[in-house]
């Protein structure tokens, strides 16, 4: 079986599953879990920011860093492809009243000064109130698209001097950091709020980090806690998001590699593939994926004419191989 659908479908590798075996833990509701502590300030450093809170998901940490910046009945701007809008079943708004705006994002990259132009901070008792901008990096339904870091960094300016914060959803930060040679720090200096997984192309079985300053973090731990989301001795989880930041940053640059390869049989040009993400736009995707799976080769259709692949640690060469082959067969009919 090669399983392309997603790149959390990865099972822990026996190092990992040590490593987990052999955690230090304590309750971390108490603040007394040393594993988990070790992450949250290890990952609040790459990020170059104050703290970090180890959550279940990553949607969790998105629900939270949101909620950090923006009310009840303001606004959170985002792209329409965007995982916050998409793909969280509504959560920002049914949790905690935040209602959103979208631009249109080609492949989901980021014109920072359209989505200026979009800010509405403060337009009397008419207009709802812009508090927060959501950027994603690199963008899952554009295809793995990496965000430039001109645009990050011209976004994040124009949007302090129009008070309004920027909310990153760096699900796959890692990605883009990779792919692009641009330094954690660099995209953590372009946003107050930054979510990471570690249950993505990292590897790990559980888990994404919320990242900002003390003082939100330390709200976001009490929201976290009312939202039921406070766990005990979760070090074993915390430590296989540290064996991972250790043993497969920086090999996602082969799955990038190997999403390369299987761009042109998805009739995609390898030149716009930037991650592990390729999106083909093809006549009948549920047929595809069907055909697909069949021959032992998992794709998702993510519409009638969208079929996404995914790459990640546990689909080698050998199996990008087996899926150029199985999909091309699968694309003639
Ligand atoms: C997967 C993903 C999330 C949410 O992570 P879960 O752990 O599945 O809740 C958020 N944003 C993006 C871009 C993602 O791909």
């Amino acid at each position: 079986m090669v399983d392309l659908r997603s790149d959390t479908v990865t099972k822990p590798t026996r190092g990992m599953r040590e490593a987990i075996a052999a955690a230090e833990v304590g309750d971390d509701v108490y603040g007394e879990d040393p594993t988990v502590r070790e992450l949250e300030e290890r990952v609040a450093g790459l990020l170059g920011h104050e703290a970090a809170l180890f959550t279940g998901t990553g949607s969790l940490a998105n629900l939270l860093g949101v909620a950090l910046l923006v009310r009840p009945g303001q606004e959170l701007l985002c792209d329409a492809q965007a995982h916050v809008v998409r793909a969280e079943l509504g959560a920002h708004a049914s949790v905690h009243g935040v209602t959103t705006r979208t631009w249109h994002a080609e492949r989901g990259l980021l014109d920072a000064d359209e989505v200026l132009a979009m800010v509405a901070p403060d337009a009397g008792p008419f207009i709802v109130r812009t508090a927060a901008i959501a950027v994603e990096n690199s963008h899952n339904f554009g295809g793995g698209t990496v965000q430039p870091i001109e645009q990050l960094q011209r976004l994040r300016s124009g949007a302090l001097e129009r008070g309004v914060s920027v909310h990153l959803d760096g699900a796959r930060l890692w990605n883009a950091h990779v792919a692009s040679g641009t330094s954690l720090q660099e995209y953590g200096a372009c946003a107050d709020t930054v979510m990471v997984a570690l249950s993505k192309g990292l590897g790990a079985p559980v888990g994404s980090l919320l990242v900002s300053s003390a003082d939100r973090i330390a709200a976001a731990r009490d929201q976290r806690k009312r939202l039921g989301g406070g766990m005990r001795q979760v070090g074993i989880l915390a430590a296989a998001g540290l064996y991972a930041l250790d043993t497969h940053l920086e090999r996602l640059a082969d799955d990038h590699a190997h999403a390369r390869r299987l761009a042109d049989v998805l009739g995609v040009d390898p030149a716009t593939v930037d991650t592990n993400i390729v999106i083909g736009d093809v006549a009948d995707a549920p047929a595809v994926a069907a055909a697909a799976a069949e021959e032992g080769v998992l794709v998702s259709a993510l519409g009638p004419r969208i079929l996404r692949a995914v790459t990640h640690l546990d689909v080698d060469e050998a199996g990008i191989e087996r899926a150029v082959d199985v999909l091309g067969r699968a694309l003639k009919g």
